[in-house]
Order: C-alpha cells, then structure tokens, then sequence
C-alpha cells in the first residue's frame, strides 16, 4: 500500500525488506511479487520503481526472542501487546533504511505503520517515529523524513485508499498480494485476502475490509439516489 502511496508521490523509489530471522519468509516471498505487478499494472508507476534491497538483520532477530521470531505461541501477553512484539524493530529498520537512503540520495523514508488500528505496538506510534526522524536528521546531518501514510487511518480507510490511488486493479492486487497474517498462511483466501482469519492481524485486516465493503457500498447507494430522475 505505501509502496502505491510512493510511487503516486515521488519520481524515484526505490524498495527496502529486512531479513530477521522471521518465523516464516511469506512477507519476503510477497515483496518480489507486488514489486512485479505493481509494474505490470500501473505503466505510470513502472519506470519510477528503482532496485529493491535486502538487509540481513538476523542479529537483530536473534536476540529479540518473540512470537514473530521463534515457534512461541500467537497470543496477547499481561504487557497488553501480542507475542509477536519484538522490541524496537522500527527503530532499527528506519535506522538502516537511512543508512541506505543516505548513501542512494534518498531522503524520504516510507513506513506503513500505524496507531489508529493497531496492535499497539509502541514502535508503531507517530510520537515515537517522530523522535527517531529528529535522531535521524541529527545524526546524519541530512533533513531525512519520515512518512507514514497510514498512521491516522484505520484499516477500512486504507482499503479507500487503494481504491482511490488505484481504483479495482491496485485493491485486487492488495487483496492478492499483500501479506498480513502472522502465522504466514496462504492456504485460506478469504475475501479480504489470506490468512489465518484468527491472529491479531487477520482480525484487523478482515474488520478493516468489512468496514471498507459496507460504507463504499453506502455510498454508492447515496449516490445513486441522488441521480436527477430520469438520468
Ligand atoms: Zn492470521
């Protein structure tokens, strides 16, 4: 989604994944997959989708002992945050994403995170990606930013927004494509894409597309009723 978000945006991007020791390489597998139809579909965004790269982080997820990480059970922890946390991850991806970005010439840092929906992940909040922006610029001397295009929608304004930068194609591409189950299940389509339907993230993701479904379908009913009769 933001990967669309970028492309409608800037004349150059260029695509980052991280490699830390994930429970499953679903995620890993999907980029390569939404990289190669985004630029199929959409001939406008084709020729502004640079390289992609790989970090290898495994360190990282090596010591961070998490449900997203290890074979651990899928399940909310006392914390009040699911297994899958693994402490600071965005800190650290953000961090090397700049280390990367200063090198390319690319100073626009895009990250799908979000508070409105979500998990609760502290490391997903605006507060905290704004600090990290300020140690950023503070310590590569460089005005890096950071954009998080999804921060204040809640899942069902997302899907509106696929719509809206895509129309059907780049929904159906989501739907298809993009991955957020935590298990890493592909086997079971729903019609909000694949996935468990029963971890945290499937919950999300199917509520967020029901949501989305029932008010475009709304709207589409409010719009029809105001067609001047006889048209
Ligand atoms: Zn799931």
């Amino acid at each position: 989604m933001c990967l669309a978000w970028a492309l409608d945006a800037y004349e150059r991007v260029e695509t980052v994944g991280f490699d830390y020791g994930q429970r499953h390489a679903i995620e890993m597998d999907c980029r390569q997959r939404i990289r190669s139809e985004i630029a199929r579909s959409f001939p406008v965004w084709a020729p502004r989708l640079g390289p992609d790269h790989v970090l290898d982080v495994a360190s990282f997820g090596a010591i961070s002992d998490t449900a997203l990480t290890s074979d651990a059970e899928i399940e909310m922890l006392a914390s009040g945050l699911p297994s899958t946390f693994v402490p600071g991850r965005n800190l650290v991806f953000f961090t090397y994403a700049a280390a990367l970005g200063y090198r390319r010439g690319l100073h626009v840092l895009v990250g799908g995170m979000c508070e409105t929906d979500y998990s609760g992940y502290p490391d997903c909040r605006d507060a905290t990606l704004r600090a990290l922006e300020q140690a950023i610029r503070l310590g590569t001397e460089i005005p890096f930013s950071i954009e998080t295009p999804l921060m204040w929608r809640t899942k069902a304004e997302t899907w509106a927004l696929a719509q809206e930068l895509g129309g059907e194609a780049l929904v159906d591409l989501m739907i298809e494509e993009t991955h957020t189950c935590y298990r890493g299940e592909r086997g079971l389509r729903h019609e909000w894409g694949y996935g468990c339907g029963q971890c945290p993230a499937c919950e999300l993701r199917a509520k967020g597309f029901a949501a989305w479904r029932a008010s475009s379908a709304e709207g589409r009913k409010l719009a029809s009723t105001n067609l001047p009769r006889g048209a």
